[in-house]
């Protein structure tokens, strides 16, 4: 079992996506800049309470679905598929490689939560109305409670990363909240 130094409530942190391609290569999104201070602080918070910190990264082999929709990106083993220098994964930490939209599918990561008891997950990183959503669809179907940090997931435009954080809350329960408020 995770040994956290707060009884009180165990998280796991889920980093979606926030790999060289995603911020400054391929699928480069400028409105991704921001959420990474927010976001070093709460990972940092994160691991100093002993929270699982775990990194859902694009690993792409050539001919994946989301090829078709978005071109190629994040293929596994090239630089691309790098989580940024700013947020690099730390000891403890846990990467799971994945091939479609959802950190749940076919990763493991449900076993890996359960292994750690832990049933309240902040999902982070790009992009909210697409993986963020997406984790968050198979999260709530798992029995997760979901918590969503606005100021640690973006989209392409304001429009997206809005509209995707009105449906996390409408469909999913999802509490949207904030680092200030995760922290406390
Ligand atoms: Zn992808």
């Amino acid at each position: 079992m995770l040994k956290t130094k707060s009884n009180k409530e165990k998280y796991a942190v889920v980093v979606i996506d926030m790999l060289h391609d995603f911020v400054y290569g391929a699928l480069k999104n400028d409105r991704a800049k921001k959420i990474i201070p927010p976001l070093k602080k709460l990972l940092s918070h994160a691991r100093k309470n002993g929270w699982l910190v775990v990194y859902a990264n694009d690993a792409h082999l050539p001919g994946d679905p989301e090829e078709k929709v978005w071109g190629a990106h994040a293929l596994a083993g090239t630089p691309g598929a790098q989580v940024i220098k700013e947020l690099m994964p730390e000891k403890g930490d846990v990467v799971l490689p994945k091939r479609t939209y959802s950190a749940f599918h076919e990763t493991g990561l449900d076993l890996l939560l359960r292994q750690h008891g832990i049933t309240k997950v902040i999902v982070t990183g790009q992009h909210t109305h697409i993986c963020v959503r997406h984790t968050s669809a198979d999260a709530f179907s798992r029995n997760y409670e979901i918590y969503i940090p606005e100021n640690c997931v973006e989209s392409f435009t304001d429009e997206d990363h809005k509209g995707g954080l009105a449906y996390l809350k409408m469909c999913y329960g999802a509490k949207i909240t904030s680092t200030k408020e995760m922290m406390k």
